[in-house]
């Protein structure tokens, strides 16, 4: 039997990854983070010292991408061959450019087919895929689609706090470069709106554990719908 899909998409710092990684513990779902596989492509391109600017280096370095990456929510991890990639991802170098890779629509196609196979693949009952095309073109006939977005100020806030150093430079710097990053994105996919029978939730005024109750609450209408 297939595995009951959840679609979660959101931009940058609206805390899709962390409230979807904690409602698969609470469901006993698998989770699948896709901002961590164009990470991962991106932190490839880097490593084989790929031109950025050229489109055709970048697509060239896909055959030596050998990506996996678990979906225990417990026990997250990502490796591109028998490197384990789960800090490196998150470096400021990889951020910055993972817009410029992820635009590239080769890249999109080779993450899309190890998404459908992870999906396809696993044996948890249900699997919370997050990103930002998963209510619209990776999973668009899941049977729970959720656009989770929270304001401007609540996002850059939210990043600020989880670095070490909170002083206003800090903040401000975070909020422009999720704005710019957002904005680099919204070219490639659509996720501030949500799409035709995509539910929004807006976590704004949520607390953390709010956010995921209510996200929890919709799959739990999901699966009794279906
Ligand atoms: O979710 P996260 O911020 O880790 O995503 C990193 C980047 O991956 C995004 O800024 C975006 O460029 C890309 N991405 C995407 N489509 C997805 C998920 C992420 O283009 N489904």
């Amino acid at each position: 039997m297939s595995a009951f899909v959840v679609a979660v998409d959101g931009p940058a710092g609206s805390g899709k990854s962390s409230v979807s990684k904690a409602a698969a513990r609470k469901l006993g779902f698998a989770y699948l983070d896709t901002g961590a596989a164009y990470r991962a492509v991106t932190w490839h391109v880097l490593h084989c010292g790929a031109d950025l600017a050229s489109e055709s280096n970048i697509v060239a370095t896909l055959d030596s991408f050998h990506y996996s990456c678990a979906t225990d929510p417990d026990a997250v991890s990502f490796h591109v061959g028998d490197m384990d990639v789960s800090e490196a991802i998150r470096s400021a170098e990889v951020t910055s450019a993972v817009s410029t890779v992820a635009r590239i629509p080769d890249v999109r196609s080779h993450v899309n087919a190890v998404f459908h196979h992870i999906m396809a693949t696993t044996d948890r009952p249900g699997i919370i895929v997050e990103g930002r095309d998963i209510t619209t073109v990776v999973a668009p006939h899941a049977p729970v689609r959720v656009l989770l977005t929270a304001s401007e100020e609540a996002r850059a806030a939210r990043r600020a706090a989880e670095s070490p150093a909170t002083e206003t430079a800090n903040a401000e710097l975070t909020a422009a470069a999720l704005k710019a990053r957002d904005s680099a994105d919204a070219k490639v996919s659509e996720f501030m709106v949500a799409a035709d029978g995509v539910t929004t939730l807006d976590s704004t005024h949520l607390s953390y554990d709010e956010t995921i109750a209510a996200l929890v609450g919709l799959i739990m209408a999901g699966t009794s719908d279906g």
